[in-house]
């Protein structure tokens, strides 16, 4: 049987810094663990833009489409600032997530007790923290018709459409159950069923598919409103949290600061299963090319190395030597290596994007 394959794609700034280092540990699982990738790499972004005039050729789309699973570094940066929207770095990405249609982001909001001081809430709330937000993510209000500004008398009027059919709900709904049967089985949607039609549905359909077909899964359900006050008051009551893609975009950007630093935090985007049963998937770090550090060997490689884990869990049924390579990065910081993210002032000298490469290695081997 041939090698599962992965398509990488480093993009612009930090992402082919970080993703160096995601290289290597691939190529540990290769040769310490005899778990081996076809591995490809192309171009996303501001370097497609700057080699073929788009920020992702038809060519690399096709790339995406074959493959097992997609890694992504980052896009952007301001030498590509004033481009035309069409040909935005960011559009890369864009049609990456629409054509492979990911419509669930996973965004998993875990606290590394070593780094439990980063969050702005009290330690003992977010210690110890492991949860998971699953945010719709091709339907809902930033896609929905009628959109625009027009004009109405003598004054404009903005408008968005929030729309879901009974399927979009239904699909994201079985990724969170199915999801929460690999966790501790509990999921918590969050709509505005109070105010917003498009919410009594999405608590109907969510229901609906739970009594059909995951009944041994604790179901319950909250305002999204409510939700965000639970997240900061005492976030280890969840486990996963489905809910759509605006209200996704805030718990999930909410969720991911309460354990600290961006230079930490992997996601995963999912589709529908493929013909060989492994999901369209796309993994990247949350955070963007980092302009500012580029080039100065000071990029926390950790959010994408996490991101290669969830694609260990997720795409290729991994989970224990995802849970290696988490733990890896979880002795790291506990042994004390820093990147300068995740520093405060007076704390000494911090590693570099390679060294902290390099220490999650050490502590892959110390693993075995
Ligand atoms: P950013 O995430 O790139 O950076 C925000 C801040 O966090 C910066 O100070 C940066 O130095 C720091 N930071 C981010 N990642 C880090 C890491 N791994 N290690 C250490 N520090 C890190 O967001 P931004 O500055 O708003 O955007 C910069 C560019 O990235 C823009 O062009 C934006 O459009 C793009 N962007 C891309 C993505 C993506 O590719 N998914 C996401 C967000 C932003």
């Amino acid at each position: 049987m041939s090698n599962p394959s992965l398509l990488i794609l480093p993009g612009d700034g930090i992402g082919p810094e970080v993703m160096a280092e995601v290289r290597k540990v691939i190529d540990w699982f290769g040769e310490k663990r005899g778990i081996r990738f076809d591995v490809s790499e192309d171009l996303v972004g501001g370097c497609a833009y700057d080699a073929h005039g788009t920020p992702l050729t038809d060519a690399t789309m096709a790339k995406a489409q074959e493959v097992d699973a997609v890694l992504l570094g980052a896009v952007g940066g301001p030498k590509y600032d004033k481009l035309d929207f069409s040909v935005k770095p960011e559009r890369g990405l864009l049609r990456l997530r629409k054509e492979m249609d990911l419509f669930a982001n996973l965004r998993p909001a875990q606290c590394f007790d070593a780094l439990a001081d980063f969050s702005s809430l009290k330690k003992d709330i977010v210690s110890g923290l492991d949860i998971m937000i699953i945010r719709e993510l091709t339907s809902g209000v930033y896609f929905g018709e009628p959109r625009g500004i027009i004009k109405e008398g003598n004054e404009r009027v903005g408008i968005n459409t929030q729309r879901y059919t009974e399927s979009e709900i239904a699909r994201v709904a079985r990724s969170a159950f199915e999801l929460a049967r690999k966790r501790s089985n509990k999921v918590c949607s969050m709509e505005k069923a109070n105010v917003m039609e498009s919410g009594v549905l999405w608590r109907d359909v969510v229901q609906e598919i739970h009594d059909a077909e995951y009944p041994d899964v604790e179901l319950s359900h909250m305002y999204a409103d409510a939700g965000a006050m639970q997240l900061t008051r005492w976030p280890k009551q969840f486990d996963v949290i489905v809910t759509d893609n605006l209200f996704g975009d805030l718990l999930s950007d909410l969720a991911a600061m309460l354990t600290g630093s961006l230079g930490m935090l992997p996601s995963a985007s999912l589709g529908l299963p493929m013909a060989n049963g492994r999901p369209k998937a796309l993994y990247e770090p949350v955070h963007g090319s980092a302009p500012d550090i580029a080039g100065t060997g000071k990029a926390n490689p950790c959010a994408c190395i996490l991101s290669f884990a969830m694609a260990l869990r997720y795409s290729f049924d991994l989970g224990d030597e995802a849970t290696r390579l988490e733990k890896a990065v979880e002795k790291v910081l506990a042994d004390g290596v820093r990147t300068a993210d995740l520093m405060q002032s007076g704390d000494g000298t911090s590693a570099s994007t390679v060294e902290m490469g390099q220490a999650v290695i050490a502590a892959l081997d110390a693993s075995l």
